[in-house]
């Protein structure tokens, strides 16, 4: 278990909802939540949630901490918006949804090999090195994610995309030698060392 997450559980050791609260994006709405299921039932994801929105709302208030957040129902999330255009109370479910995620992410619960998590810190890492995704290395960072030789099958499997994708000028290959970043690569270090900072220091209550 990581210090943060033993530090936030000792922090909020009686409430799950005051900890989502303070430090979920939009989480204070949770409660606004009259379990009305319409957002459940408006989800094109439908069977395949381990939990739908309605219900990790309801769980939250249950106080089930660990069974939210080390769940992969965040992480299932399309932001197609279904839910919030017809959620009779006006929650911004989505956006509920993909902070829980984050949190979970922080505290080092989010489940291991869900593989939007997996996208997720690809895209992060790719992103984080120049200020600009490499379209090339990420999409063979995808392919290669689950093992070299799945990663080999799909490259194969997609290889007349990536060429067609090359002539048509929609991809570089020269890209693999390190391809567009910003100017300022050390300004924007500092910048996230600095939110680094701030989001420590915001969980440890300073
Ligand atoms: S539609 Fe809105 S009020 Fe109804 S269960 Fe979903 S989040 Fe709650
Ligand atoms: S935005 Fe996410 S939770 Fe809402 S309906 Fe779409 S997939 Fe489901």
């Amino acid at each position: 278990m990581s210090d943060l997450n033993t530090a936030m559980i000792e922090k909020y050791r009686n409430s799950f909802l005051k900890e989502v609260e303070a430090n979920v994006e939009e989480g204070d709405w949770v409660k606004m939540c009259m379990q009305c299921g319409v957002c459940s039932g408006s989800c094109p994801l439908g069977p395949h949630w381990e939990h739908p929105p309605q219900e990790i709302f309801m769980m939250i208030r249950a106080g089930k901490r660990d069974e939210v957040l080390q769940s992969d129902a965040m992480w299932m999330c399309t932001s197609c918006y279904n839910c919030i255009v017809r959620c009779p109370r006006e929650l911004p479910i989505t956006h509920i949804m993909h902070g829980l995620a984050h949190y979970a992410k922080r505290l080092g619960l989010a489940p291991k090999n869900q593989p939007t998590a997996k996208f997720a810190q690809l895209f992060w890492d790719n992103l984080v090195k120049s200020g600009r995704v490499n379209e090339l290395k990420l999409g063979l960072s995808l392919y290669f994610m689950n093992g070299f030789g799945e990663g080999i099958k799909t490259s194969l499997k997609m290889k007349n995309i990536g060429l067609g994708m090359v002539k048509t000028k929609r991809m570089n290959p020269m890209e693999i030698l390190g391809g567009h970043g910003v100017k300022d690569k050390s300004g924007l270090q500092k910048i996230l060392n600095k939110a680094r900072e701030i989001e420590e220091a915001k969980a440890q209550g300073a």
